[in-house]
Parts: C-alpha cells; structure tokens; sequence
C-alpha cells in the first residue's frame, strides 16, 4: 500500500497558528524587556546622578563650612598661642562643629601645641601625612586620608593656615576625622534613594582611595582600576555602565567634590535593574496568557469548523475504490468556506457520474443485451459461488426447436423477438429466486436453487408447456427442448453437471424435441467423489 503522505490541514493550521501566537509572544516580551531595560537603566543613571551631584554639593559646602571655621577658630587664636584657655576654646569648637574626632594646632616646626583632646601626645613632634602636606603647602586643605602617628586610626585632616600679627606663617589649625567611626560622610550618604534594589554611594580620595564605603572594612582600599574612579578623581562627572573592582556589573554615577578633590560614585547593581525588567515582562506575559489561551481554543475550533467538510469529504474519498462506487451517500456538510462548499457540490457531481458509470458498466457487464437476461458469465459465477458454498441447485439448459427455420422463414428480427419473448415468458414462469440466462444463441439456462430436483421438474415442464400452447411474435407455435440435472446428485463439478445437462438436452431433441429430459448421473461422478 501506498504510504499517506502531507500534512493533515487541522494539524498544519493548528500549528501554524501555535507557532504564531509563541513567536509573538516572544518578539513582544523581547522588544518590551529591551524597552523597560532601556528606560530602567535611563531612569537608574538620572536616580544615581542626581543623587551623586547633590551629595558633592553639600559636602562641598560642608568643606568649605568646615574650613571657614577652622580658619576663623584659628585667627581668633593665633594672636597669643600660648594663652590658657585656648584648649577649652577648641573643645568647644569641635563640640560646636560636631564635624572633628580631635581639633588641634600644630606649629610651624611641626609640634603639636595643643589638642582638644589626647593631652598625652601635645608637645610630640607630627611627622605624619597630613601634617607634613599642611606644613609644607600653608594653605586650607583637605588631606589625603593617612594612619595618625597620634592615634593609629585612619583619618583625614582639614586645616588652615595660622600667620601672626604681621602675617608671618606660624603653623595650622587642623581637625581629623577618623574614617572608621560615625562621621560626616555617613550622616551625608546614610541613605541612598533606592536603597532596596541594592543601590550604594561612596566616596574616594584624590588619589582613588575609599574614603567611604558602606561595607566599613574597604575604607583605605584603592580602588583605581575602577574606571569609573578614575574619571571622577580627575574631575569629571557623568555615568557609565562598569564592572567593579569586584567582578559586580554597575551602574554608576560620578560627581566631583570639587573643595578636596574627591569624587563620590552613587551606584546600582544591573543585575537587580534587569530583574525587575523581567518581571515586568513576566506579569506581562501573565496578564496575556488567558487571553492567548482564550485565542487558541476558539482559532482551534475555528479550524476544526472550517475543516470540518473537507475532513468528511476525505473520509468518504479515502473509501472510494474500484470495487466500491461509494454505496454510502456523500456526507452532509454546513460549511462556512466557501471553497469547501463548491468541492462538495463538484464531488458530488463527480460520485453521481462516477456510479452512474459504474452502475451501467457492471450491468452491460452482467447481462445479455438483447434479453436482459443475465450473460454466461453470471451465471458461470453463480455456479461457482453456489457449488464453493456446498449449496443444491437444479441446473435446466434450454434449446428453442428448429430455430434455423423461424430465421430462415420469419427473417433474423422475428428470431430475435422471438428470443425476447422467451426472455420474457421465462420471468413471468419462474420464481424471483430462479437465475434465468441466455447462455449463447438461442440456448438459455436456469438455475433453480433446491436440495430436491422437483421443483426443477416442474419448473422445466411449466416452461416446455407454455412455450407449446403459446403463439409468439411468429404467430404460431415455437416449442424448446430441456435437459435438467441437479447438483449434486448429477453432478459433482460444474464440468460435469453441464455434461450431463447437454446429453439430457441431446437426447430430448433426439427424441422428437419439445421435450423435457432429466440427465443419468455421471458416470465419473464417484471418481469425483
Ligand atoms: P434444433 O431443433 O436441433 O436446435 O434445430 P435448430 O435449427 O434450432 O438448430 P441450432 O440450435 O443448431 O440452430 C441455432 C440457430 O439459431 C442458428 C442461428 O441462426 C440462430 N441464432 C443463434 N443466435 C441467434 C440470434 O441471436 N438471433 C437470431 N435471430 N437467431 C440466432
Ligand atoms: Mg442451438
Ligand atoms: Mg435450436
């Protein structure tokens, strides 16, 4: 057999449709998520900006705050260093600023005068970071952050310069600020706006070291290789998109302090950015998923509908064959589709024509033109059925009596008359269940089906009785001669029932013809048996 091959149409728009409807989901979740990535990371660099340009400038205000004060504290003092209230006039200014760890005066040879707290180191020599820079530059200064020689803790220093009455440089007044502890830069940058999706800020040194990171144990790292610090220490701002110096994807926005040279970094992670982009894009899909589901289903019973004709139409195609002219009517459809409506109404007209042909083949196959009676071939498969099926038939095989001589005196068109009117006679004497057929000429033979002969006995003597009385389309008399055998008493093949039948049939016009003869069993018939 033929393998099928194709696609079945439902399956084939069903998927198409599928594959539709998943295609457009993913182009729609994919431009949305680049869209939301976009503007998510828009609106994440304006947060950072703003944030970092806002804190560099008040921290720059609070430098300069820091330093007037300092500057102030300072020339009120530098008249008269040595005078006894002047470490309670500090105290009370670092309490007042509440910026300082320790505020203190250092002079021109680097000595520490006074200190408004830890009295123990007033009188040592400073031979630290920030004491050498001030010394050495004279002028207000945020320093880099450096280990106190006094303290051991790491800290930065603001100062001022100190000059006398006729403007001579004498030393500086300096307050630290210890980078580990509660501080300025924490009361600043505590809270970054968007704190929850990991965002952070912190603060590097002109020189790239962490002067302020929430995770406290990185203060006093460097962290130049980070581009992002190495821009802001050379006083620009702006953001940019980095890996930090710990492998974290960022987005980062840099401000300058512009007063100390330092740089603030307001930063979030992308990753947390890219989440809930793809949360978005998944409650998206969520809202548009009952309505897809929704789509599908009613697209799939949409085809299955439109479908619905040709399916049948196939069906009932698929059991057409030569043997089969379609003995089932075409299916009833109610199409919606215009196409499978006008196949329908063609297949229709095809099947019709298609049996018509059919119908008429089998029929001049089956029958004999002329009488209408069935043709030998019939009745040979009658013969062959009933025998193969073990089932007792009487066999009548029939000659018309001088026939030559109707031909010859009456003209060919009377014979054949005379031969439709045999046809005739025999369908009026014979049961419906008797196979009459013309089996060549004007020879005919019926077949009566019966496990005894007579019914055949008295169907044969019916027939040569009518035919004797009866005048025909010559006008007169126009008698036949039978030979009648049974099978299986007869006969036990076709061969031999027909044998039999044609010397019961020899004898009868033998004998005078308008006769009936019942054939001698086979003489063979044991050897058969
Ligand atoms: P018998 O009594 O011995 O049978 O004599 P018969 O003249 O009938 O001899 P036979 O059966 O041998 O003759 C058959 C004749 O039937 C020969 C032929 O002309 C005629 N015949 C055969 N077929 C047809 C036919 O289709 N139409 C007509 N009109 N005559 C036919
Ligand atoms: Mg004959
Ligand atoms: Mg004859």
């Amino acid at each position: 057999m033929r393998k099928n091959i194709g696609f079945k149409l439902r399956s084939t728009v069903n998927a198409i449709v599928l594959a539709t409807v998943l295609a457009t989901v993913v182009i729609i979740s994919f431009v949305a998520y680049q869209n939301e990535k976009k503007s998510l990371f828009r609106l994440t660099f304006q947060l950072n900006e703003v944030y970092a340009d806002k804190i560099a400038e008040t921290t720059n205000f609070i430098f300069k705050h820091m330093m007037n004060g300092l500057a102030i504290t300072g020339e009120s003092v530098s008249e008269d260093l040595t005078r006894s209230d002047l470490k309670d006039q500090l105290v009370r200014f670092q309490e007042g600023s509440s910026f300082y760890n320790s505020v203190f005066i250092v002079d021109k040879e680097g000595t520490l005068i006074v200190a408004s707290n830890l009295p123990s180191a007033v009188g040592s020599k400073l031979a630290s970071a920030g004491a050498t820079q001030a010394l050495r530059e004279q002028r207000e200064l945020v320093s880099e952050p450096y280990v106190s020689t006094v303290t051991n803790k790491l800290i930065v220093m603001v100062s001022a310069p100190l000059h006398d009455a006729s403007g001579n440089y004498i030393g500086f007044i300096g307050g630290s600020i210890r980078l580990h502890e509660t501080n300025i830069f924490q009361t600043v940058l505590g809270s970054v706006p968007n704190e929850s999706d990991g965002s952070y800020a912190y603060v590097v040194s002109s020189k790239g070291v962490l002067l302020y990171h929430p995770d406290s144990g990185r203060i006093g790292e460097k962290v130049t290789e980070n581009p992002v610090v190495s821009s802001v220490v050379s006083g620009l701002s702006g953001s940019k998109r980095i890996v930090n110096t710990r492998g974290v994807d960022m987005l980062a926005s840099y401000a300058p302090i512009g007063s100390a040279g330092w740089g603030i970094v307001a930063q979030t992670p992308a990753e947390s950015v890219l989440e809930s982009a793809k949360r978005l894009i998944m409650s998206i899909m969520l809202y548009m998923l009952p309505a897809l589901m929704l789509f599908v289903v009613v697209i799939t019973i949409l085809v299955r509908k439109l479908s619905e004709p040709l399916v049948k139409l196939t069906e009932f195609a698929s059991l057409l064959s030569p043997t089969n002219s379609g003995a089932d009517e075409l299916p009833k459809i109610h199409g919606l589709n215009y196409e499978a409506n006008e196949l329908h109404k063609a297949f229709g007209r095809a099947v019709r024509h298609f049996r018509y042909q059919f119908d008429s083949l089998s029929q001049e196959a089956q029958t004999d033109p002329l009488t209408g009676l069935f043709n030998r071939r019939t009745m040979d498969k009658f013969i062959g059925s009933w025998i193969a099926s073990g089932n007792p038939f009487s066999l009548l095989v029939m000659d018309l009596d001088h026939f030559k001589s109707v031909n010859d005196t009456y003209g060919h068109d009377v014979g054949d008359e005379v031969l439709k009117f045999l046809a005739t006679s025999l369908r009026q004497l014979l049961k419906e269940n008797n196979v009459i057929c013309r089996f060549g000429g004007e020879e005919f033979i019926v077949l009566v089906p019966d496990e005894l002969f007579d019914p055949a006995m008295e169907a044969a003597e019916r027939i040569r009785k009518y035919m004797s009385e009866t005048n025909g389309p010559t006008g007169g008399i126009v008698t036949l001669s039978i030979g009648a055998a049974h099978y299986p008493d007869s006969a036990r093949s076709a061969e031999q029932l027909f044998r039999v039948a044609d010397e019961a049939l020899y004898r009868a016009k033998h004998q005078g013809r308008n006769r009936v003869e019942i054939a001698h069993a086979a003489n063979d018939l044991a050897a058969t048996n």
